[in-house]
């Protein structure tokens, strides 16, 4: 067994559906295999028709011509059997018969279905020859010649309609247990179809020419052609494993076959498996199936796309949170005003001034107002370009007597003994709910008596287009209670703040503060 080989999608069968999802995923530059039994459904049959610009081709020879087009985009094919399609931690792993697995991200579907003919003798050997069912793929062909329509099924008299509009010459005979509705007897007495009844014994011929049908009671109806209802059933043995079972196809009440259900992008009901073409919906021809196999690939590349940009924008968020990215941040010019937080403003000016912790000091103008205020501060920050910041503008403003620096990182310090009178976080974001656990962090560094100030952009500027990030690290204030115990804490303040600023690209907006202020019992 060969293993390690990984792919964005596999797509499991060769046909018009398979290949022409491979045609545009291999366009889109995704690393493509197609692993093809080789026996497409038209195989049996000389030509095929109605395939705008290829009227008339061999079946094989447009498959032929299909492979060597996808190719020409580095999609690999391999003449192989799938056997099993499994889950993994990434994707999906691909068994073939001959005993290679491959990884896939992604896998597509498309190996169709197989033909199941009645049981009449000598009638499987002749199919897609003179032994036919859609009038569409080669009624054309038998136009003006004696045809007899084999009535399995209720659907008969609907083909019996069809291919009468082909020929004068046709016969409905009908099996045993199967009865024609009232409508559709009065319809082919009408254009002039004759019924015949009872199950026929055999398909008669002479060598290799077709004769006709020996009918129940022993005679012969000379016929050029024989019509059936083939009942096609879905390929999908090898997604067992997936808990994927064939979904039965009904009409008017009577089984006429199975497909494989999936929603109207190809998705069936396992994340990141789809399928298209006759697996998905029995009457697809071979320009339908093609069209579906390739909408159903431009899906699949537009999912792998915006799994690609999903990945690369968690990467990129989980760095904003790390040090090097605040410190580069706060390495040039002034990144902020240089103005005190307002809610800081609002909440601490009436505070008697004492010892303030200031979480995330940034460039310091929370900690300069709160010196200038006669607050001893301490200056907290894991990035050293800030807190150097903030020690040079406290001491340009003649408060550096009165501020402490200290570098650490808030997803982990801890305050130990040391107790403040106001601890204040002014958007201090983390990820995930981080929030919670910081506050309760913060919380225990208040001394009896004093404040914890915790302000953030609540989840609503998400919509005012100045991108304050992602929902998963704007806060709620309500969100950030748990971390208060019970019987400790009085909440004074737990409020949403609307407040306008001018942004360069998005001019003035409305922005929602979240402010949290809690007072520890003393
Ligand atoms: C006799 C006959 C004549 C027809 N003539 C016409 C016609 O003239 N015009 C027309 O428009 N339609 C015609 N059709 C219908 C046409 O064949 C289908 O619409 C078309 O083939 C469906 O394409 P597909 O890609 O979904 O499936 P298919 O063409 O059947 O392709 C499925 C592929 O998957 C492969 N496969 C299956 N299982 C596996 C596996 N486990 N691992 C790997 N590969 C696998 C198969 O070998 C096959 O190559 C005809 C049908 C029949 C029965």
């Amino acid at each position: 067994m060969t293993g390690n080989e990984n792919f964005d999608v596999v797509v499991v069968g060769g046909g018009a559906a398979g290949l022409s999802g491979a045609m545009v995923l291999g366009r889109s530059r995704r690393r493509v295999l197609v692993i093809d039994a080789g026996e497409p459904r038209n195989a049996p049959a000389d030509h095929a028709h109605n395939y705008l610009g290829r009227e008339g081709v061999p079946p094989l020879e447009l498959l032929a011509d299909g492979r060597a087009e996808v190719a020409a985009y580095g999609v690999e094919l391999a003449n192989d059997r799938v056997t099993a399609v499994t889950r993994t931690e990434h994707g999906f792993a691909v068994v073939t018969g001959s005993g290679r697995e491959v990884a896939a991200r992604r896998v597509l579907v498309t190996a169709g279905v197989v033909d199941e003919l009645p049981d009449v003798p000598g009638l499987a050997e002749r199919w897609g020859r003179d032994v036919l069912h859609c009038p569409y793929c080669h009624g054309w062909e038998v136009r003006d010649q004696a045809i007899a329509v084999l009535a399995t099924s209720p659907m008969a008299g609907h083909q019996g309609l069809l291919f009468r509009q082909l020929t004068d010459d046709v016969v409905i005979v009908v099996a045993d247990g199967v009865e024609l509705s009232p409508t559709d007897l009065e319809r082919m007495a009408a254009i002039g179809v004759p019924i015949e009844h009872g199950t026929p014994r055999e398909v008669v011929t002479d060598g290799d020419r077709l004769v006709g049908l020996r009918l129940a009671d022993g005679a012969v109806l000379e016929r050029e052609a024989i019509v059936v209802a083939s009942r096609p059933q879905v390929r999908a043995d090898f997604l067992s494993p997936l808990g994927v079972e064939p979904q039965q196809v009904e009409m008017g009440g009577t089984p006429v076959g199975s497909v494989i259900a999936v929603d109207p992008v190809g998705a069936t009901s396992v994340p990141g498996l789809y399928a298209a073409g006759n697996t998905t919906d029995i009457s697809m021809t071979l320009i339908g199936s093609a069209a579906h196999g390739n909408r159903v690939g431009a899906f699949i590349n537009a999912d792998l796309a915006a799994e690609d940009a999903d990945r690369a924008a968690d990467d990129r968020r989980a760095e904003m949170f790390e040090q090097p990215a605040w410190e580069e941040r706060y390495s040039g010019e002034r990144v902020w005003s240089g103005n005190v937080n307002p809610q800081l403003e609002v909440e601490a000016s009436s505070l008697a001034s004492g010892r303030a912790l200031d979480v995330g000091c940034g460039e310091g103008a929370d900690t300069v107002w709160l010196a200038g205020r006669g607050w001893s501060v301490t200056a907290l920050d894991f990035a050293v370009a800030a807190l150097e910041k903030t020690a040079a503008h406290a001491a340009e403003a003649g408060v550096g007597d009165r501020v402490t620096t200290l570098q650490a990182d808030v997803r982990t310090w801890q305050p130990g003994e040391e107790r403040w009178d106001l601890v204040s976080s002014q958007f201090m974001h983390l990820p995930d709910g981080g929030m919670v656990d910081l506050t309760r962090r913060l919380g225990s560094a208040v001394a009896p008596g004093g404040t914890l100030l915790v302000v953030g952009h609540h989840p609503e500027d998400l919509a005012t287009g100045l991108r304050h990030g992602h929902r998963s690290f704007l806060f709620t204030p309500e969100s950030l209670i748990p971390a208060l115990e019970d019987g400790e804490w009085e909440i004074e303040v737990c409020d949403v703040r609307s407040r306008t600023a001018v942004h360069p690209q998005a001019g003035e907006v409305t922005l929602r503060d979240s402010v949290l202020r809690a007072r520890r019992l003393g």
